[in-house]
Parts: structure tokens; sequence; C-alpha cells
């Protein structure tokens, strides 16, 4: 154990009770931790102010001059202690204390030079600093901190118990004094000459105790790379262990499943994006190790025709298959149009839901022990344990992002081998995001969407247009096409959700009366089966008007309607805007989506709805969002905190994760054991890591 593991408590003048606050408060536990833990921001201590340089908006400054005058002046309320300071030029400030009064009065030293630090404040045109922060100018000049000041996080337990940036820069520098000679290397020569990085020494000193923004800079980038460059790493290796190590199914043959179904019952012509990522898939579950791949594409883009047709590969070699959906009516969705298809060529298909009867599902069962049953398709009842498969060879996962990674290994314990793993995802997530996420797994997809489609036409409207909206409602469905109303999910109250949509659901039956009108509704307080009923209502054309919350969100695919307004379109985060929309534009018609707000809106909810209404490029929408949300949010709270970078910012450093993912593929390639001793360095860190959690947090 080199000595930098050593507990905090031990560092001198740090003891049991200030260890425990730095671990519970910073998690800061050894003295790896405390050089690891970084200031997050610095003021400027290169520059000596004048008095008469102060402006309104200077913030912090530092002066150098002499206390010529020190006095009480009484108060109603309590007394301050003022002190006249004089600067060079002989231009005079007020220091004000409102507590503290004695230790000041009895330590300040009049007419000697002192460096003050701290805020200033203007009043009637006068300039004060109350509580300075002092210095003699003789010690100041003795002190290393002279260039930029290094501030940390802190928090209310910390200051209560003195545990000031002072304190802990103080801590750092003995840190440094008593054990910097046992920081070592972490990277590379070849990377560090490569990219012409500082030392981990350097930076690590310079990221505490910056002389100048050059060289602080430099620390960051070299810190930042490391960060991000260790989470590649690992991300690498657990797909080069992955694939030498988790052996799966090989499916060698295309036999008469996919070939017959290709070239008699195929109902389009398959998009280039389409073809390319069926090979992709193929070749993966051709080889002996397990798939795990990844799926994007926009939503309409025909991710379901590219699992169907996968699927039958599985088919084809004597496998099972199984596809899951977040939802109930999106995993009927799927059953419906991939029943047709199985029906087609003989292959059998069955649904899962949380409302199979009993009766149903031992039939089900027993299908599926015996071999009989080829596909399942299903929600989350497709994991109970009761499931068993004779032989499932491929799961897919629609819509990734509802899932947790945790339901995601579950799959794998259904049979001998792992089946092999597709999870798609109608949620783009930025490029940069996705390699930090999913780095472990390979990544096709369609950018390309079917042809013949009409770029969906986004409107923003306030609420007040309302008359406006609704008669372009009856001249679509006058047209023979059908609309959706959505109305915002309230997520903390079911009870105010339903009220919202019922309101919503009983004014439009009010302007579109029966029996000109017939309107279907669907929400989270139905049982499945009439959702299921006012779904098919709604998909076979029997209702124009489909009124519901964003329960139809995910997946749904009902080609005839072309309008979809989105109710309050200000309480939605723009992903799922984005999906929303992607309901409409599925048939050859014109597409509508309406955005309804209200005057109100938030610079974020305007910077959404303008993006809405400018783009329908999903990856471009995932792009905004990102820069809105953060990392975070985006990904849901299933993954939030998944990415808890120290020092890298998921959004702002793309390139240095883009250099960061290209080095560790490249150490990866030529050395995935990480034996040559030029890599010693790396393996070190590699295993401090993953012995030491805390160092990062991020290591999956
Ligand atoms: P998503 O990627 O959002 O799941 P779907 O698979 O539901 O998209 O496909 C959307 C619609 O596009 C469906 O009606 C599907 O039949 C149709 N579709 C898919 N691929 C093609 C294609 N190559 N040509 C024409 N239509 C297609
Ligand atoms: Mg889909």
């Amino acid at each position: 154990m080199s000595s930098l593991q050593t507990p905090i408590e031990y560092l001198k003048g740090v003891g049991p009770h200030r260890a425990a606050l730095l671990k519970s408060e910073l998690g800061i536990h050894t003295y790896q931790d405390l050089l690891h833990f970084f200031p997050n921001r610095y003021l400027d201590r290169t520059k000596y102010y004048q008095v008469s340089e102060l402006r309104a908006e200077s913030a912090e400054v530092q002066i150098i001059g002499k206390v010529i005058q020190l006095q009480e002046i009484k108060q109603k309320r309590g007394s301050r202690l003022v002190a006249t300071f004089q600067d060079a030029q002989g231009s005079v400030m007020e220091l004000i204390w409102f507590r503290g009064h004695k230790w000041v009065q009895e330590n300040i030293k009049r007419n000697t030079l002192y460096v003050i630090f701290g805020k200033i404040n203007w009043f009637n045109g006068k300039v004060s600093m109350p509580h300075p922060d002092m210095e003699l100018l003789t010690e100041h000049q003795k002190k290393i901190n002279t260039g930029l000041q290094a501030i940390y996080p802190s928090t209310e337990k910390l200051s209560k118990a003195k545990i000031s940036n002072k304190w802990i820069s103080g801590l750092m520098e003995l840190l440094f004094k008593l054990y910097g000679k046992h920081i070592t290397e972490s990277l590379s020569n070849s990377i560090i000459e490569d990219l012409q990085l500082i030392s981990k020494k350097a930076a690590l000193w310079y990221i505490h105790f910056p002389k100048n923004q050059e060289i602080l800079a430099r620390a960051q980038q070299r810190l930042k790379f490391e960060e991000l460059f260790y989470i590649q790493l690992q991300l690498a290796r657990k797909k080069v262990l992955r694939q030498a190590k988790i052996k799966g199914y090989p499916f060698e043959n295309l036999a008469e499943y996919f070939h017959g179904f290709y070239e008699n019952h195929l109902p389009f012509s398959l998009t280039n994006a389409q073809k390319r990522v069926i090979r992709e898939i193929r070749k993966d579950l051709g080889s002996n190790a397990q798939m795990n791949r990844l799926l994007q594409g926009d939503v309409g883009s025909g991710k379901t025709i590219v699992a169907f047709l996968t699927m039958l590969i599985a088919l084809d070699n004597g496998f099972q298959a199984c596809l899951m959906a977040p939802t109930e009516i999106l995993a009927t969705q799927h059953y419906q149009g991939l029943k047709e298809f199985c029906d087609k060529i003989g292959a059998n298909i069955a649904l899962l839901t949380g409302s199979t009867t009993t009766k149903e599902r031992r039939v089900i069962h027993e299908a599926l022990e015996s071999g009989e049953m080829h596909i399942l398709v299903g929600t989350h009842a497709l994991l109970e344990d009761k499931v068993k498969f004779s032989n499932l060879g491929y799961a897919i996962i629609d819509e990734q992002h509802r899932f947790g990674v945790k339901q995601r290994s579950k799959l794998w314990h259904k049979n001998e081998l792992p089946p092999h793993i597709l999870v798609m995802t109608a949620t783009p997530i930025p490029r940069t995001l996705a390699m930090s996420l999913y780095g472990d797994l390979d990544i096709s997809m369609i950018d390309e969407l079917p042809p013949g489609r009409k770029p969906i036409k986004t409107l923003h409207k306030f609420d007040s247009n309302r008359l406006g909206i609704q008669g372009f409602i009856k001249t679509e469905i006058k047209k023979g096409r059908q609309v959706y109303v959505v109305f915002p999910l309230i997520e903390e109250s079911e009870a105010l959700d339903y009220k919202n949509l019922m309101e919503g659901y009983e004014s439009l039956s009010r302007d579109f009366p029966m029996p000109e009108y017939q309107i279907s509704v669907v929400h989270g307080q139905m049982s499945a089966a009439d959702k299921e009923y006012e779904m098919q209502r709604f998909a076979s054309g029997k209702t124009n008007i489909m009124v519901a919350t964003t329960v139809i969100e995910v997946g749904v695919n009902v080609p005839n309607a072309s309008v979809m307004i989105i109710e309050s379109a200000e309480r939605f985060g723009l992903s799922q805007l984005h999906q929303l929309r992607g309901r409409v534009g599925r048939g050859a018609e014109q597409s509508y989506c309406i955005l309804v707000t209200s005057h109100k809106l938030s610079n974020d909810s305007k910077i959404r709805m303008e993006t809405m209404v400018a783009t329908n490029d999903g990856f471009k929408i995932a792009e905004v969002d990102l820069k809105l949300r953060g990392p975070g949010d985006l990904m849901g709270t299933q993954q939030s905190g998944v990415l808890n970078l120290r020092i890298a910012d998921i959004v702002k450093d793309g390139a240095t994760l883009q250099i960061a993912r290209t080095q560790a593929l490249k150490v990866i390639d030529i050395d995935p054991e990480l034996e040559y001793p030029a890599n010693a360095p790396i393996r070190n860190t590699l295993e401090q890591l993953q012995r030491f959690k805390n160092i990062w947090s991020y290591i999956s």
C-alpha cells in the first residue's frame, strides 16, 4: 500500500474529529483523496489593486496598504469597528468588522503594510470591505500562494467546524511537502508525449497552487484527460473481456424463417441504414461471443423490422427470442404487428404482460419450456422467475432508457450462456454521452428515415389561440385524419393528473360533440384491458381524437394519425416532446405537431419550443437537451449519478473525451492485459482505481 492510501486522520493537524467531517462531507478518506479534491474556482491573487481602481463590478480584490486609524462606532443594533485603510497613492477606504472587535483591536498593527483581501461594498459612493482577510505583507511574500488562489467546495457543517478554505489549502501544502515524492505518474510516456501533457505530480500541484491561468489550464487539461481516459479504458476493457470471455451461441445459419420472410413477405424495401444495421447485428450473432449492442434510431426510423428480421436469425438456428417493451400498450402493439408476420411464416409468437390471465400464462410457460413457442413479446412480466425458456438465444429490449441496467442483466440468467442482447432506443443520445454510458456496448445507428416521409410541421401556439387550433383539428378530421391530444403527466399527483386530463377531455367533448366526432381517452388509472380497447378503437379509425397522457409517448404506431397537439407543452422535456411528436408523421400525409403553452415561459421553455419548431432531428434535439439539463437528468433517475465526474464536464469536454477514448482504445487494442512495462503506470493506476473506488466515483 502506497503511503498515499494512509487514512486522512493521520495527517498532521487533522485528527479524528475533522477526519470524520472530511469523510462524511467531502468523501476524503485518504491522502490520495485529498490530492484529488479539486477546487471549484480560483481567485486571481496575481493582481494588487489601488483603491482608485476599484469599480462597482470588482468582486474580490486584494490591496496593499496600512491601517492608519481604528475606531468603534456605536449603533442602535450593536456596534461596528471601522479601520481607515490607506494605499500607496494615499487613497483611503474603510475596513469594517461587525464582530470580533476585541481580537482585531488587539492584533492589528498600525502603520504596517498589510495585504487585505475580500469582497468590496459600495455605499453612497464610498468603498469598504467587510471582514477582510488580512496578512502582513512580509508574511504574504513568503507564501507560495501568490498566484491564483484555489477555492474548494464547502458545506455548512465544515464552516461551522472551522474547516476553512485556508485550512484546506494549508493541509494540501503540508501533504505535498511530506508526501509529494510519493505521487507517481499514472499515464504512459507515450501518451504524455503524444498529447504533450504535464506530469501527474505537476498537474496535482498546479491544480491546487496555480501560478497563473496558463499553467492552471494545463493542469486541468491533464486531469480532465486522465479522468475521462480511465473511464474509457475501463469500458474498453470490459468490452474486450466480454468478447473474450462471455461466449454466446453462434448463429451461423440463415434459413427458412429469415429467407422465407425476407423474400416473400417483407412489406417494404429496407432503407440502406436498416440493411447496414442488420448486417452489423448478423455479424455479431454469427460470432461465438455474446452480442451486446445498442441500436439507436430516431422515432419512425424503422427499428421494429430490424428487430424482427434479426429474431428470425435466432429461430433459424433453433433458438428462441424475446422482445421486451416498457409499456403494455407498446408490447401489445409489437405483438400484433409481429403476429401478422409470424403467421405468414409459421412461427409461434405469444404476448406476456401483467394482464395476461393465469390460464393463458400456464399455456405460454409450457410452450416456452417445450421450445414450441419461438418468440415471446412482453413487458417486465417477461423477467419473472416463472418464465423459463427452453433455449433463449436472443433478447431485444425496446426503448431502453426505461430499463435499469439490473433488469438488462436479469435476462442473462435465463439460460446457460447469456443470450445475445440488442437494446433499442429512440431517444437519441448525444455521442459524447453514449460513449461514456455505453462505451462497453457496440452501437448501431439507423440514421435514415424510410422514404416518402414528409417532415412534420411543428408550430408553437399560445393557450389564447384555442379557437384557431380547434378549427385546424376540424379541418384535418374532415380530411379523414386522426388527432392526438396529450396532457402532461403530473408525477407528484396522479389525482391531479387525472383531473387535468378529464377536464381536457370534457372540454374537447363539448367542442367536438358526438355523433359527428368520436373521442378515445387513455390514462394511467385505466385497466390495461380498457386502455387496450380504447387504443384499438383509435388505431382502427373508429375514433377521431385520442386524448391521453404520456402513456402513448413510446412507440405507438397509428399511421393515419397526423396531428399531435401537446397541451402545456412547457411542462415537457425536450426528449419527451420529440418522442410525442414521433407518434405522427408515420403515414404519407403531411403531419403537424402543435405545442400549446401559456404566455409565461421560462427561458429554458422558450429554447425548448424554439428547438422543436426548428428541427426534426433527434440528435440535434438531444444535444440541446444535454446542454439545458446536464447529463444526469437526461438519462432519467436510473442512470443519474453515473457520470459523477470530478473535473471533466461531459458537455464541455466532448473533444477531450473523444481523445481519451481514442487513446484508451489504442492501449487496449495493443496491450489488452496491460503487460508491457511501458504501460505499467496505467496498469497500476487501474488497479488502484479498482481497489479504492472512491478515487473516482465512476466505476461501473
Ligand atoms: P421505430 O424506429 O420508431 O420503432 P417503427 O419500426 O415503428 O419505427 O417504424 C415506423 C413505421 O415505418 C412503421 O409503420 C413501419 O412499418 C414503417 N417502416 C419501417 N421501415 C420502413 C421502410 N424501409 N420503408 C417504409 N416503411 C417503413
Ligand atoms: Mg419502436
